[in-house]
């Protein structure tokens, strides 16, 4: 029994079947062939290498319509290296002289390329270097079979490990096949861990050596409240963590009840508590659990799990999806923000050094017009049936901001020109997420109408930590006094020109900074649907004066740790039975 400690981003406790993905060049099977098996071996090595051909060019086509011939040339040029005979011809022949199974054959034929290439100490030659590491997992995924495949096969939802998962592949698990995930990359705030409590299953991640201390089929546990994975665990140990699961589901009941009720301070303020959702569908999730709306729609998300990019009209049948499930409720529908760990990279025939500094949100959508006009005609179609609030996102400079306007001035003359029924004077907000913004403020509020904060990156841009690297997981933190202080001015710069300012970062779902939130002057808070019930809680526990001077107290401090403690102690004296899990350290 292996006990392995990571971050827990999504809770639940489980018990099942681990599926290892990603694992492909790490756990190659060899064994010697006998020579009957010589010519079936050396065609299922010709049949991966074509199956891999005719991947490479679905992929050069579909990069071509999107992002244009010069960045689809990466995959033409992936494809003529496997059809280059001085790669092909010693790996048949490894198979034949040293009896050798295919996938081993390819393993050993890269790995020796691998290692001569980077022998050149060259950057020309240390760029093959990853082409080769991308035709390796290709063919070696053919051979030992697409992960897509083994998870289609799966007959009962299993644990799914991985060094890394992108949003993108997490989504596309979903429920259905997966009871957990644990990851040995990521952090609490990551896009993947956010995809993680969209789904709702437990998640730990961040859990180092994952892959290596785990086999497929090894039964499990995954606690995604204290962040630990049991491998192979005793009799004793299952039993333990099972009642724990169950304590903790009976108080997630219990806190449930709070959905129906209204978020009202004991003082009497009505504070507003929205949904964060990804796809149209979560609309239900955000109802279920109270939520008055939906104060931030990913909607990227639906580039990141079809096959095609959904053009105007699948886009457009998203959003007024949305829009009608909410029934006349705030609907707040943030413009694409891809880039950074989210599509655009794969694609790009050089991957950016940087990519959370590069050409991401708003940038990316600047850059590529026609594909930002598409959105926004979706987006103004869709407002035409019902209240929709159009958002974009990492705004840092002023010019952006007025781009982006101008851009969406233009699409609606050219829907108004062709008769298009659209909301008229659509309201247009930035969310403030660098610090550049939030401390420009004051100036951005005269041309917004509104701000929501995402604290989710405004951690990682002020603190210039990555979100989601476990290696500096705890240097990250919203409780930080620069954090803080960035917060605030936001808040007063909302107030003083008057537009609407909510917060949509993970701590607005984090019961812990609720109470200091209230008293900086929020009364919108948007979060995942499912911990809009125990928000709820907090809210009707607390009077506003309370929050207030907690609020000014935090101010006073200069240390993360100080702050830290100090939110902890008074959610846990609020309400120390139900409250208690959630102040622990
Ligand atoms: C944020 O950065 O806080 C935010 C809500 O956006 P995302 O998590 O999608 O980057
Ligand atoms: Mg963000």
């Amino acid at each position: 029994m292996d006990a392995l400690r990571g971050i827990a981003v999504s809770p639940g406790i489980v018990v099942g079947k681990a599926l290892l993905l990603g694992a492909a060049e790490t756990h190659v099977p060899r064994r010697t062939i006998s020579p009957k098996e010589i010519d079936r071996e050396q065609q299922r090595f010709r049949d991966a290498v074509a199956g891999a051909i005719t991947d490479l060019s679905v992929l050069r086509r579909r990069t071509e319509g999107q992002l244009g011939a010069e960045t689809a040339k990466i995959f033409s040029f992936h494809e003529g290296m496997l059809q280059d005979r001085t790669l092909l011809d010693p790996i048949l022949a490894t198979i034949a002289s040293q009896r050798l199974n295919a996938e081993a054959a390819v393993s050993e034929q890269f790995d020796m390329l691998t290692q001569q290439f980077r022998a050149m100490k060259s950057d020309v030659f240390e760029q093959k270097v990853d082409d080769l590491l991308d035709l390796h997992r290709r063919v070696l995924g053919k051979l030992m079979g697409e992960e897509e495949d083994r998870i289609a096969r799966l007959t009962e939802p299993a644990v799914i490990i991985a060094h890394e998962l992108t949003p993108s592949q997490a989504a596309a698990i979903g429920h259905g096949k997966a009871l957990a995930f644990v990851t040995e990359s990521g952090g609490q705030t990551g896009h993947v861990s956010i995809v993680f409590r969209a789904i709702g299953l437990p998640a730990v991640v961040g859990c180092k050596d994952a892959t290596v201390h785990v086999q497929d089929g090894d039964e499990v546990i995954v606690d995604g409240d204290s962040g630990v994975m049991i491998v192979r665990p005793d009799a004793a140990a299952r039993e333990e963590f099972l009642k724990r699961g169950a304590a903790a589901q009976q108080l997630r009941t219990v806190i449930s009840a709070n959905a129906s009720l209204e978020p009202v301070t004991l003082d009497g303020t009505r504070i507003q508590l929205l949904g964060n959702i990804e796809f149209p569908e979560e609309v239900q999730a955000v109802l279920r659990n109270g939520g008055d709306g939906v104060g931030l729609y990913r909607t990227e998300f639906l580039f990141l799990t079809g096959e095609e990019t959904p053009d105007e009209e699948t886009q457009y049948q998203s959003y007024k999806r949305t829009v009608e499930l909410l029934a006349g409720r705030t609907c707040i529908l943030r413009t694409l923000d891809l880039g950074a760990d989210k599509w655009t990279q794969g694609m790009l025939q050089e991957p950016e050094r940087n990519p959370f500094l590069g050409l991401r949100s708003i940038r990316f959508s600047l850059k590529n017009q026609p594909m930002f006009k598409t959105q926004l005609r979706a987006i103004l179609r869709a407002s035409a049936h019902g209240p929709l609030r159009i958002m974009f996102p990492l705004v840092s400079t002023l010019m952006e901001l007025r781009q982006a306007r101008l851009i969406l001035r233009d699409v609606m003359e050219e829907l108004d020109e062709e008769g298009v029924a659209i909301d008229q004077r659509p309201k247009v907000g930035i969310m403030i997420e660098v610090p550049s913004a939030a401390l420009m403020a004051r100036t951005f509020a005269a041309e917004a109408d509104f701000f929501s904060i995402g604290t989710n990156d405004l951690v990682q841009y002020t603190l210039a930590v990555d979100r989601g690297n476990e290696r500096v997981a705890n240097l990250y933190t919203a409780a930080s006094p620069a954090v803080l202080q960035l917060v605030k001015n936001v808040i007063r710069s909302g107030r003083h020109v008057g537009i609407e300012t909510s917060l949509c970062g993970e701590i607005a779902g984090d019961p812990v900074f609720t109470m200091l939130l209230l008293g900086m002057g929020l009364r919108t808070l948007s979060m995942v649907p499912a911990q809009i019930p125990v928000v709820k809680r907090v809210v009707r526990s607390v009077d506003i004066g309370l929050c207030e001077r907690l609020a000014r107290k935090v101010g006073s401090f200069d240390s993360e740790r100080q702050i830290q403690t100090m939110l902890r102690d008074e959610l846990r004296k609020l309400d120390p039975a139900n409250f208690g899990g959630w102040a622990a350290a």
